[in-house]
């Protein structure tokens, strides 16, 4: 059993194809694709140029603003060129450092590396590693970790949660990490609740893990830090239902955790936090799930990032027969792709191969108004009302009715009798809302600094 939230589906877990795969390290590819954008904010600037040579760990491209994060070479070797290339999250050809293995793996040093004296790190200075490592969250949201360890003034949090649900079906490449780094991932979840100033440490795992669970309470005894085992639902995992399921506490409409005193870090991150802290490794590589039906040998596989996803399916046995579809993630919020050609990023937890078979889409026939959408979602919606907002182009009715406050489960779609593709259709309208809103704020600041030049014109005069 466990704790958990009202709504929610309960889809296949199909862990089993590789729960029991310890993570294996994948050679580092003979070319690696990195985009320069991983995170959610600006993307990243080009760092370096055609023709230079680069060492693993070095920054290859510099932040832009205060939401963006540095991005590193994930192998030594030459420049080929700075250029578009297809990209997991988009879709579409992004701009991506491509580089070519020279087979040296030589590191850059460019972080200070603590060691044992982790303990004793000011607040503000694992901000400031967690940002110059390029951290990002690893769960698939990819939002800058800096950012995050950042509440605006005033906001207090009292209570962090480590993330470890893994309710996505297939994915289980946080499972393996709570298994086999047990103690890294601990003392990155100290040092995060040490950078907010927390007093309350909750480790959250679904109850279909246990021995996840049993590591975690055995690892954590006598520290006051709780291990909180949670039902098997999907979306067991996402910040809002973990919060409301442990706590109780509701973060907002339109709000975010610390709204309500909270903070929410996916496992992966928190080692990559503690091995940036600790030994001055910057985020480079990360553990990829490849599993799905079709898949030879379904792995846990350690891959740098840039690593393009076909050489991950090659290093399973490759496929049982031919694929009709590859995903980003998990089947419930991953990313359908056009090209195994996409390279694994920060934020790719799992790619998943079905077959021909099971890559046909259903038809998609009219609303029956059987309401099991709205059972079905978590955040409290009506998709079907949202999604009809978003087919018909109603952009305001669709804020009014909370679009922004959906978390893209794809629990309405998935339990839909009519296959309606309500994710499709609330994703397309989420992102015309927030369009609209970007738009607003470039005018508003616009006219702002007219009404300044204006003014300092007639002062001068
Ligand atoms: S409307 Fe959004 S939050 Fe609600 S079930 Fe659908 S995808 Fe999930
Ligand atoms: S589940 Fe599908 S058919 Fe039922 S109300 Fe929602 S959109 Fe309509």
């Amino acid at each position: 059993m466990g704790k958990t939230f009202a709504g929610g589906v309960h889809p296949p877990e199909n862990k089993r194809y590789s729960e029991s795969r310890s993570i294996e390290i994948l050679d580092a590819p003979e070319v690696a694709y990195i985009p320069l954008s991983q995170h959610i904010g600006a993307p990243a600037e080009p760092a370096v140029n055609k023709g230079d040579k680069v060492l693993v760990g070095q920054t290859i491209g510099s932040p832009k603003g205060f939401v963006s994060v540095p991005v590193h070479a994930s192998i030594a070797g030459k420049v080929l060129k700075i250029d578009l290339h297809p990209h997991s999250v988009t879709g579409k050809p992004e701009p991506h450092v491509i580089i070519e293995n020279d087979g040296s793996d030589e590191r850059a040093q460019e972080l200070e590396t603590l060691g044992d004296n982790w303990e004793n790190i000011e607040p503000k200075k694992i901000v400031e590693i967690a940002r110059a490592a390029g951290l990002a969250g690893m769960g698939g949201a990819t939002f800058p970790t800096h950012v995050k360890l950042s509440p605006p003034e005033g906001k207090i949090i009292d209570t962090v949660f480590l993330n470890g649900a893994e309710c996505e079906p297939y994915l289980t490449a946080d499972h393996r990490l709570m298994l086999e780094f047990a103690d890294d991932i601990i003392d990155g979840f100290i040092l995060i609740g040490k950078a907010l100033g927390a007093k309350r440490h909750i480790i959250c795992i679904e109850a279909n893990k246990p021995d996840a669970i049993e590591v975690m309470i055995e690892k954590t005894r006598g520290t006051g830090i709780e291990v909180c085992p949670l039902k098997v639902k999907y979306p067991q995992g996402a910040e809002k239902q973990m919060i409301k399921a442990v706590t109780g506490r509701e973060v907002p409409s339109g709000g975010l955790p610390f709204d309500c005193g909270c903070y929410v870090q996916n496992v992966g991150t928190a080692k990559a936090l503690f091995d940036a802290v600790s030994r001055g490794i910057p985020l480079y590589r990360r553990v990829v799930t490849v599993s799905g039906p079709i898949v030879k040998n379904p792995s846990n596989l350690m891959a740098r990032i840039g690593t393009p996803f076909s050489a991950l399916v090659e290093a399973c046995g490759g496929t049982t027969e031919p694929v009709g579809k590859i995903i980003s993630g998990g089947p419930m919020m991953g990313l359908a792709q056009h090209t195994d050609e996409v390279a694994v990023i920060k934020g790719t937890s799992g790619i998943v191969l079905f077959g021909l078979d099971d890559a046909e889409s259903p038809n998609e026939m009219p609303c029956i108004n059987c309401a099991k959408c709205v059972d079905a979602c978590p955040a409290y919606l009506m998709p079907t009302n949202i999604a009809a907002c978003g087919e018909y182009g109603n952009i305001e009715m669709a804020e009014k009715l909370g679009a922004l406050d959906c978390i893209e489960c794809g629990s309405c779609a998935y339990v839909c009798p009519s296959n309606r593709r309500l994710l499709h259709y609330i994703r397309a309208v989420k992102n015309e809302i927030n369009i609209k809103k970007a738009r607003e704020r470039a005018e508003k600041a616009k006219a702002e600094s007219e009404k300044e030049t204006v003014k300092e014109v007639e002062k001068a005069e």
